[in-house]
């Protein structure tokens, strides 16, 4: 499934999914853009329709005004509704990107005020957006919004550091200069002879050392570096250092999609795959 981005850059949810609004409403502020904020492709994806020239409307409820329609792939489409008159600067058959300018926020169509009605559908149903759609770094989320508690956040991957090794380095003195035994960065980077290592070789260094397992029932601050991690991974759990079952979900699912041996608990293996070191002692 792939992670929409929310097609504003500020949220605000006005109004939310429900039997009778199959859509979520987002607002503005005028520090932000203001009445007509720049709306944005949730993702990657062909225009298949748009719709241009209307006014307000407020005699014909269901008239959605402007909008633009996005085929994202062949299962999620999304529909743009509202939009200002004239704003639109994609046409049928354009090519988007993720975050690529669609056009204005307006009130076109039956809207009491400027809003965007924004629907995903997923196998040509409607379906509640927020459920596939995620907040990307940069976007602001108002302390007013509707349904603020359920906004996903999208959590791009952070890179291994990378160190470069140099004229004279030894594995055991780039470890020394981590504060990683020298085996242990042999072991993690796949070293099968830590005396062998040359100039100009990229050496990954982990990013945390973990002196325990993790399992259910474990309590602390690296249960909290786990759930930091995990979130940076694309799951949403919340940070509060106790590994209970929604954080075993999380790794189990982990384990399962990369193949790692499927135990639910944070051993070697799996702290390898999150970046980190497992001494075990
Ligand atoms: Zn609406």
């Amino acid at each position: 499934m792939i992670n929409l981005r929310y097609p504003v850059n500020y949220i605000i949810i006005t109004n939310e999914f429900k039997n009778n609004h199959q859509a979520i409403d987002l607002g503005w502020h005028r520090k932000y853009g203001g009445l007509n904020q720049n709306i944005y492709s949730p993702h990657d994806g062909v225009v298949i329709s748009v719709v241009n020239g209307k006014k307000n409307n407020l005699v014909n409820k269901t008239d959605p005004g402007n909008f633009v329609k996005i085929k994202h792939n062949n299962e999620l489409t999304t529909r743009l509704i509202h939009l200002l008159k004239d704003s639109i600067v994609v046409k049928e058959g354009s090519k988007v990107k993720t975050g690529d300018l669609i056009a204005k926020m307006g009130n076109s169509g039956y809207a009491l005020g400027n809003h965007l009605h924004y629907n995903v559908y997923l196998n040509n149903k409607k379906v509640n957006p927020i459920k596939y759609t995620y907040a990307y770094k940069n976007q602001i989320i108002s302390d007013k919004s509707k349904n603020k508690d359920q906004i996903f956040y999208y959590h791009e991957e952070e890179s291994d550091f990378v160190y470069q090794v140099k004229n004279n380095d030894t594995l055991s003195k780039i470890g020394n200069l981590y504060n990683i035994p020298y085996q242990d960065l042999a072991d993690y980077n796949n070293i099968s002879n830590p005396n062998l290592i040359r100039v100009g070789q990229e050496i990954k260094i982990p990013k945390f050392i973990l002196s325990s397992l993790l399992k259910e029932g474990s309590r602390g601050k690296y249960v909290k570096e786990l759930q930091k991690r995990l979130n940076q991974l694309g799951y949403n759990l919340i940070i509060d250092g106790i590994f209970g079952i929604k954080t075993k979900k999380a790794i189990l699912d982990l384990q399962t999609k990369n193949k790692l041996i499927i135990d639910g608990i944070v051993g070697k293996e799996t702290s390898k795959y999150l970046g980190w070191i497992y001494q075990n002692k």
